[in-house]
């Protein structure tokens, strides 16, 4: 079967086809939706597919969506039943992406929001690689800023701010760059790619920016500190990073759902360690791709199995 076949649309599962929304609603005008982006991994071995940190990203998205004031009608429970519905029906045998969305689905003009009529979809699409995982990859620093709290706050996923991002990205890919890394608007350090969250190996520590740095929380990034703390691999600072910090670390890496563990070869041409994945990187990276399929057992309630 052709993928995706179906989506959560109007509170029903249907023909992803008939899925379709009016020209005039609100979020399309003005960006006003909230998302998440959840992987599903199919395991070869098992012929099993496996959600990962299902509840983690709905909490997230329910959380998050005060923000914005759109109030996600469904529970924690409901939206994991109504995804595992969905999963079950696409049957897939590959990796996938969940794509939750609550938006402003009323027609009116004006960006405001509230006295809109709000809605929710869900759908996937087959994924593989967003970014390389074996290979290095080649970053730069961009030219554009990160978007900060008391802009469009970067620790909601809003379907808006994500311009921010799509510049980025485009200018790394238009300059020969394979992802970009952003700078904060204010005090110049580094923020995050430009969807996918950064650490580095500096000092036989692993760093990566605060939560208050204007990064999005990611659900990643929590995985990956908590495999490095209970795997001794090595102890974790949250703390803000300058942007030479990165030309002279021993090792950097981007960690996201799409991204999943990507290692940085070089940051404007500077090359990282010797330019290919480090040590560090590798253990992580490793053990998250165990962790994903429910091979490691201690972490198996963060695997829904499909
Ligand atoms: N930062 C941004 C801006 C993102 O879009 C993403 C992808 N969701 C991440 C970081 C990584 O977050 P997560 O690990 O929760 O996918």
């Amino acid at each position: 079967m052709s993928h995706p076949g179906y989506a959560f649309f109007n509170k029903n599962i249907i023909p992803i086809e008939m899925a379709k929304v009016d020209i005039r609603t609100n979020a399309l005008q003005y960006g006003t939706g909230i998302f998440e982006g959840i992987r599903s991994y199919w395991d070869n071995d098992t012929g099993k597919n496996y959600i990962f940190r299902m509840r983690d990203h709905f909490e997230r998205f329910i959380r998050n969506a005060k923000i914005i004031m759109i109030e996600v009608k469904y529970s924690v429970d409901q939206l994991c039943d109504i995804t595992l519905d969905l999963m079950k029906k696409e049957k897939y045998s590959e990796d996938a992406y969940i794509r939750p969305f609550a938006y402003n689905s009323g027609l009116g003009i004006g960006p405001k929001l509230i006295g809109n009529d709000q809605d929710l979809f869900i759908y996937s699409i087959p994924l593989g690689l967003y970014l390389e995982t074996d290979r290095a990859i080649s970053v730069c620093i961009s030219s554009w800023d990160r978007i900060s709290d008391n802009s469009i706050p970067p620790r909601a996923k809003i379907s808006g701010s994500y311009v921010n991002a799509a510049l980025q990205k485009t200018e790394a890919i238009l300059n020969g760059y394979d992802e970009a890394l952003v700078l904060s608007a204010d005090g110049r350090h580094v923020c995050e790619g430009s969807a996918m969250n950064v650490f580095m190996v500096r000092n036989n520590k692993l760093v990566t920016p605060a939560v208050t740095d204007d990064i999005l929380e990611g659900i990643t990034r929590n995985t990956v500190i908590e495999l490095a703390k209970k795997l001794n691999i090595m102890e974790v600072v949250e703390r803000p990073i300058d942007r030479t910090e990165l030309y002279t670390a021993d090792e950097l890496f981007f960690c996201g759902t799409g991204a999943q563990i990507s290692p940085i070869g070089s940051v404007d041409k500077r090359t990282i360690g010797d330019g290919g994945m480090g040590p560090v990187t590798k253990k992580l990276q490793d053990n998250y791709f165990k962790l994903v399929t429910n091979k490691i057992e201690e972490y198996s309630a963060w695997c829904t199995e499909v």
